[in-house]
C-alpha cells in the first residue's frame, strides 16, 4: 500500500479566485489534447514545438476562463476533462520511495492562508493522478555530474535542513556540506553536515560573493534589476513556512542536479524579499517566487545546472 505524506497542517480550499488560469503558459497533456479536440474547445489549443498548449488572450489569462471566473471546460465537461496540469494545481505530487509526498504551490492564496479542508480530504482524487507517476530517487538522487547520493542520505540532508528551528540559515551550511561531499565522496554526507556550521563560521565570504552575483543574474533573467531599499521588513514566518513547504514537497529532487537545485533554494530568501520592497506584500512576493524561480519556471535549468557547478567550483578553489 502507498503511503502519503502531506504538507503537515496544510489546509485547502479553492476559493476560484482564478489567479491559476492567468499568467501561465497552460501546457495541455496528450490525453486531454486529443479529447478537447473532439470537442468545441479544440479552437482555444495552439500547438507550439510540438507541444499543445491552451490560448491565452490579450491581458495573459487563459481563454477557457468564462466571465464567471470559472474554467469553461471544468463547468461543461467536467473536472475530469481539464489538462493534468490544471486538475493537480496547487498540489505537487512526488513519488519516492518512502512514498507520495504531496506539495503545494505557494502561488495559490488559499494555500499561503493555509484556508480550507484538510490535505488528506484530496487524497482519492489525487491517486488518480498518482497512479502514473514516475518514481524519483529509486537510484539515488544525481548531485552533480556522475555523483549519486543514495536516498536515505538524501533524507538526512532534508532532516538537517527541516530540523532546525528556522530553515534559513540552514541553507548555507546544507549547500556547503552537500558541495564538500561532491568533491570528495568517500566520507559520508553526515559528516560533512556536522562540520559545516563551524565551517562557516565567520560567514564564508566566497559563498556570500557567489549568492550576490547569481541573485543578480537570476535577476537579469527574469528581466528584473535590484530594487532599490525601500526600508520594508519582510515578515520571516511567511518565507519560514514557504521554505518547509518546498523541501516537503521535494523541490530538491527533479532532473535537475541537487546541487543546483540547494544553490536556488538557497537564493529564495533573497528573492522573496525582493518581491516584497517592491510589492509590500506578502501574497505578491511568495507568488512571484514561485512563477519566476522556484516551483514552476522550465526556463532556469541551464542555469541552475550552471548555477550548482559555479558554486562548486569556488568551493574547490578554496581547498
Ligand atoms: S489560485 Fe488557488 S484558490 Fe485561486 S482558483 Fe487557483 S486553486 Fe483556486
Amino acid at each position: 500500500m502507498t503511503d502519503w505524506h502531506f504538507a503537515p497542517g496544510q489546509k485547502f480550499t479553492c476559493s476560484q479566485c482564478a489567479r491559476c488560469c492567468r499568467g501561465w503558459r497552460i501546457r495541455v497533456d496528450p490525453r486531454t489534447a486529443e479529447q478537447l479536440k473532439a470537442t468545441p474547445f479544440r479552437k482555444g489549443l495552439e500547438e507550439k514545438d510540438g507541444s499543445v498548449f491552451a490560448r491565452r488572450d490579450s491581458q495573459a489569462a487563459c481563454n477557457f476562463l468564462g466571465n464567471d471566473q470559472r474554467c469553461q471546460i471544468h463547468s461543461e465537461l467536467g473536472a475530469a476533462a481539464k489538462p493534468r496540469g490544471c486538475r493537480q494545481f496547487p498540489f505537487r505530487l512526488t513519488n519516492t520511495p518512502d512514498g507520495i509526498f504531496v506539495g503545494t504551490s505557494f502561488s495559490c492564496p488559499s494555500i499561503q492562508n493555509n484556508q480550507g479542508e484538510a490535505l488528506e480530504d484530496y487524497r482519492r482524487e489525487l491517486a488518480e493522478i498518482a497512479s502514473s507517476l514516475p518514481l524519483w530517487g529509486g537510484d539515488g538522487v544525481k548531485v552533480w555530474q556522475q555523483s549519486r547520493l543514495g536516498w536515505s542520505e538524501y533524507r538526512q540532508l532534508e532532516e538537517f535542513l527541516l530540523g532546525r528551528e528556522s530553515v534559513e540559515p540552514g541553507l548555507a551550511e546544507g549547500f556547503w556540506a552537500l558541495a564538500q561531499w561532491s568533491l570528495n565522496p568517500r566520507r559520508p554526507l553526515q559528516a560533512y553536515l556536522e562540520w559545516s556550521a563551524a565551517a562557516l563560521e565567520p560567514p564564508h565570504e566566497p559563498l556570500l560573493l557567489m549568492e550576490l552575483h547569481w541573485f543578480s543574474n537570476l535577476l537579469a533573467h527574469c528581466g528584473e534589476k535590484p530594487a532599490p531599499p525601500k526600508g520594508k521588513k519582510a515578515p520571516q514566518e511567511p518565507l519560514e513556512a514557504y521554505l518547509r513547504a518546498l523541501l516537503h514537497g521535494k523541490t530538491l529532487i527533479n532532473r535537475r542536479p541537487l546541487l543546483g537545485n540547494l544553490a536556488l533554494l538557497y537564493l529564495i530568501p533573497g528573492f522573496y524579499r525582493h518581491w516584497y520592497e517592491l510589492s509590500g506584500s506578502v501574497d505578491q512576493a511568495l507568488d512571484q517566487c514561485e512563477r519566476k524561480i522556484a516551483t514552476h519556471p522550465n526556463n532556469l535549468d541551464d542555469l541552475v545546472v550552471k548555477m550548482g557547478g559555479d558554486f562548486r567550483d569556488q568551493l574547490e578553489a578554496l581547498d
